[in-house]
């Protein structure tokens, strides 16, 4: 039998190519969501709620600098994990999490903010006297454990920063080696949530590939390109983007940042983002101020493949 040897050189040529399967959060990633809302916002029709929303960042970037208490898995459920290829952190505990803390951290500042609507305040107030078993209860329905009818519609954009704020924290303790591979390549190999995007990026050694955006933990994961981001059928996928000049449905603009990628076999799409089109995209921000192209798609007979963590969006039921 011949083995063959590879020099130190093909070793090294090899690796490049390999591509990256998982790009965990860096400690930025509200900062950048934060900028990125209040430049959307700019002249938009909903450009109070992202302006809104990128208060919200502000209050989740200040909370997980402030390096929340976080309960790790033990190595012993992370292995196990790994074993069952599940992902580690979908277990997280709610009951003991610091979420709870940043959520009332995110109440204070919208309570602070000058000029928010009556509607914001009010719920600022609930928000910040709610007992602890209500807002337990909201995540778990947010997070699919519970029955949906429970859940709050006004409070789940904020108890969902919230959340994010703690799973954020626990993904960054990671690092991406230790990822393992899931068999579902449409959840979050970390945290098992679906994706809120996809994004292609330009810097190495991730440029030109396109990565899935988790809603919760914001980490990504690789997907080849044209396939679709729901189902893995990568035949029937059409590009929308909106024609900036009737706001009729045009397919893929080459230079547009901000696609829907939807597939004809599953009926559902998501939006893509393209890093080398605008560098300062950002997969919840971009998907948050395109709800036009939502409707759009929405009248072309597609429907969301998920829902994006800062609105909340009634899912396929
Ligand atoms: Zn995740
Ligand atoms: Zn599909």
């Amino acid at each position: 039998m011949v083995q063959r040897i590879l020099e130190r050189g093909q070793i090294e040529t090899l690796a490049s190519r390999a591509i990256p399967r998982v790009r965990l959060p860096d400690g930025q990633v509200f900062a950048r969501r934060a900028a990125r809302l209040r430049q959307l916002a700019e002249g938009h029709a909903i450009g109070d709620y992202l302006r809104l929303m990128a208060r919200v960042a502000d209050a989740q970037q200040a909370a997980l600098g402030a390096a929340i208490d976080v309960t790790l898995p033990t190595e012993a459920a992370i292995a196990q994990a790994a074993a069952h290829r599940m992902p580690p952190l979908a277990g997280a505990e709610l009951g003991t999490g610091a979420w709870r803390g940043v959520l009332r951290a995110i109440a204070d500042a919208l309570a602070a903010e000058r000029g928010v609507p009556a509607a914001v305040g009010a719920l600022a107030t609930r928000l910040r006297a709610a007992p602890d078993e209500w807002i337990v209860l909201q995540a778990a329905a947010l997070l699919g454990g519970v029955a949906s009818d429970s859940l709050d519609r006004a409070a789940a954009p904020f108890v969902m920063a919230a959340l994010q704020v703690q799973w954020v924290a626990l993904a960054r303790t990671f690092t991406a080696e230790r990822v393992a591979p899931l068999d579902v390549p449409g959840v979050c190999p970390l945290c098992g949530s679906l994706p809120v995007a996809s994004i292609v990026h330009a810097q190495a050694p991730y440029q030109g590939y396109r990565y899935l955006h988790c809603a919760l933990c914001a980490s990504e994961w690789h997907r080849v390109r044209a396939q679709c981001s729901q189902c893995g059928n990568g035949k029937q996928i059409g590009y929308y983007t909106l024609d900036a000049a009737d706001g009729g449905p045009t397919i893929a603009a080459d230079a547009a940042a901000v696609r829907a990628e939807a597939c004809d076999e599953c009926s559902s799409y998501r939006k893509i983002v393209y890093v080398e089109h605008d560098a300062a995209v950002e997969p919840v921000a971009d998907d948050l101020a395109s709800l036009a192209l939502d409707l759009l798609l929405g009248e072309q007979g597609y429907h969301r493949a998920s829902g994006n963590p800062l609105l909340w969006q009634a899912g396929e039921e």
